[in-house]
């Protein structure tokens, strides 16, 4: 296709909005998809997104639409549509993709109203100089409120309310007028198609039959079939093995042009060699500049991985393998822990990412697996100024501490403004700074805060949903680190320290912490042959104590005597008790006991 006639597009939109409907619909009307074929979320192929209804990778689909250009003359054009991940967790896939746009359609629940998820990316849409086209979704919804909410929408990005597209991905009603929209005022791709080649990757996926999948941008020059390529950023070079678009599925072309959007397959098998925001070149005529700043993204929050059973070990390893060849992002080394075993400590980009990878582990691995508490990367300068980087609240170096590091985000949340007060005192409770607060019309408002990123992975977002009855949302990104007053908190069985069970906390929530940690214990641990004491300790302070007292003698009497089946029923039972029980010190603790005690709140 002529540079002049391709449109690179991509939609934000907040979760059920109802992005992947209307891009079936747009896969229909551009006659991409035949009607026998369509199936409902066409784009969201794992079954995990299907299931959950998020999509967790872009994808790329070419579509073909014809429109009249601004001469009267109707052409063939050929409309990208670049799929971007919805969750907070994925903002760097966000971000990479709308770098291959120069449009962006903006879908807003005519019902809901803009979020602050959908904020936070329309900003960063904005700040890429991406056209925005403005559009509310579900008006066949009698719910819908497309004038109060285009009015919203429109002050918001500077445009008339009579600008803001009404359409319904349900009934497809306003689908041909947003795709001639995309063409009128979405600019055409302007890279120079003689310059040495250049392509951004946006996204790279594992398959299994086919190795890594890399989807990419051309900006300048042409990427050719069977050519040797080149990756900036490490300068290895891969032979290509095959060139093309997706429409809607693959397809080999001779190449791909500036402008154009498809796919590239190598034969590598590991996506970490074909990274998302690299810029891939020509190994013969390489370009020496890659196209903008290339950065890993980072975990925030790490949590241990344990099997339940000790010899699934080896497969949890294989499975974190496989795992990681579709997930740079995802990083874990072996860790050991005195209560759990064998395992590994893995980061994440955040909470939403841990129960994915959790979740696929136990589905697509079939492996039984203890996560433990999620923490955040602390910083801690000791008084002999050596510098500790933790993770794991376990590793928290002993002695004398001078400085402790925590790092904190800038929260964006949007809420109807009868729960302002709600809200500060929850943030507040979480050691929240407010940064600022304006009215985005009369009855909603944006609150901005500076909060300490281990006051939100846990449980924030319940707690923000149950406070204003579900209406607000949140977004947050990194905003460096703060200094902070924390400890650690050890739990203690019958003297002996319990590694899973240790925490990072703020001194003034030590105590609750403690008492909450021996009091569930106690509960969960059954009683042994001698009284045990689970306590709580900051250093060796005990803060905290709880006794489980010992079996009485008459209870063990019990099991002797009687007829002789009934005694072998019971030592049977006692046998198979035993392989689930893990021994801390002189201790027997059930399984479900780490589990029930790491689990909810
Ligand atoms: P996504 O999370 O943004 O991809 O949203 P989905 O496309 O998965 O849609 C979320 C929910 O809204 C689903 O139950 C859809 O059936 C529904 N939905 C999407 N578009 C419309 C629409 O135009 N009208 C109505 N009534 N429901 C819609
Ligand atoms: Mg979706």
């Amino acid at each position: 296709t002529e540079q002049a006639q391709i449109r690179n597009f991509s939609i934000i939109a907040h979760i059920d909005h109802g992005k992947s409907t209307l891009a079936d619909r747009m896969l229909q009307a551009t006659g991409v998809v035949a009607p026998r074929d369509m199936r409902a979320q066409y784009l969201d192929r794992m079954d995990i997104e299907r299931e959950r209804g998020i999509t967790i990778k872009s994808q790329a689909v070419r579509m073909p639409w014809a429109a009249a250009g601004a001469d009267g003359v109707t052409r063939a054009y050929a409309l990208n549509m670049i799929d971007t991940p919805g969750h907070v967790d994925f903002s760097y896939e966000v971000n990479r993709s709308l770098a291959a746009c120069e449009g962006a359609v903006l879908l807003v629940d005519a019902a809901q109203g803009i979020q602050a998820q959908t904020l936070a990316n329309l900003y960063m849409a904005m700040e890429g100089d991406l056209t925005i086209i403005p559009v509310l979704n579900k008006i066949d919804l009698p719910s819908a409120e497309p004038d109060r909410h285009a009015a919203e929408i429109a002050s918001l990005i500077g445009c008339e309310p009579e600008e803001v597209l009404r359409v319904s991905g349900k009934t497809g009603v306003g689908v041909p007028e947003l795709l001639d929209r995309i063409v009128a005022a979405v600019p055409p791709p302007s890279g120079d198609p003689e310059g040495a080649a250049r392509a951004m990757i946006f996204d790279s996926v594992y398959d299994v039959y086919r190795g890594v999948v890399t989807y990419v941008r051309v900006v300048d020059g042409a990427l050719n079939q069977r050519e040797r390529i080149k990756m900036v950023s490490t300068g290895a070079v891969h032979d290509l093995l095959e060139i093309g678009v997706i429409s809607p599925e693959p397809v080999p072309t001779r190449g791909l042009r500036a402008g154009e959007v498809g796919y590239l397959i190598t034969g590598v098998k590991d996506v970490r060699q074909s990274k998302v925001g690299d810029t891939v070149t020509s190994a013969l005529a390489p370009a020496t500049e890659p196209l903008s700043g290339y950065q890993d993204p980072k975990p925030m929050v790490f949590s241990g991985l344990f099997p339940v059973d000790g010899s699934d070990f080896p497969a949890l390893r294989d499975a974190l393998d496989k795992l990681k060849l579709n997930d740079a992002a995802l990083t874990y080394e072996p860790e050991t822990s005195v209560a759990l075993g064998f395992g590994f400590r893995c980061g994440y980009l955040g909470l939403l990412h841990l129960e994915i990878i959790r979740e696929r582990l136990e589905r697509e691995f079939n492996l039984d697996i203890i996560s433990t508490a999620p923490s955040v990367i602390y910083e801690v300068t000791m008084e002999d100024r050596s510098v500790h980087t933790v993770t794991n609240p376990s590793e928290f170096p002993e002695g004398k501490v001078r400085d402790v590091q925590e790092p904190v985000v800038r929260a964006t949340i949007l809420t109807p403004s009868e729960y302002i007060g709600a809200i500060m005192e929850l943030c507040q409770s979480r050691r929240g700074n407010m940064l600022g607060m304006d009215y985005l019309s009369e009855t909603r408002v944006e609150m901005r805060y500076q909060l300490p990123l281990a006051e939100i992975v846990f449980d924030f977002f319940d707690a923000l949903k149950s406070r204003t009855r579900g209406y607000a949302s949140l977004d947050y990104e990194p905003d460096g680190t703060q200094s902070a007053d924390l400890t650690k908190v050890d739990i203690l069985l019958n003297g002996e320290k319990v590694d899973a069970f240790s925490a990072i906390v703020h001194k003034d929530s030590a105590q609750s912490y403690g008492q909450k940690m021996t009091r569930r214990l106690k509960e969960l641990i059954p009683r042994q042959q001698f009284e045990v004491p689970v306590q709580a300790a900051v250093g060796s302070r005990i803060i905290a104590r709880e006794t489980i007292r010992a079996l009485r003698k008459d209870m063990l009497a019990k099991c002797y005597g009687g007829d002789i089946t009934r005694k072998r029923k019971l030592l049977e039972k006692q046998k198979e008790g035993k392989k689930r029980m893990k021994a801390v010190g002189r201790v027997e603790v059930p399984q479900e006991a780490f589990i029930a005690v790491l689990g909810a709140d």
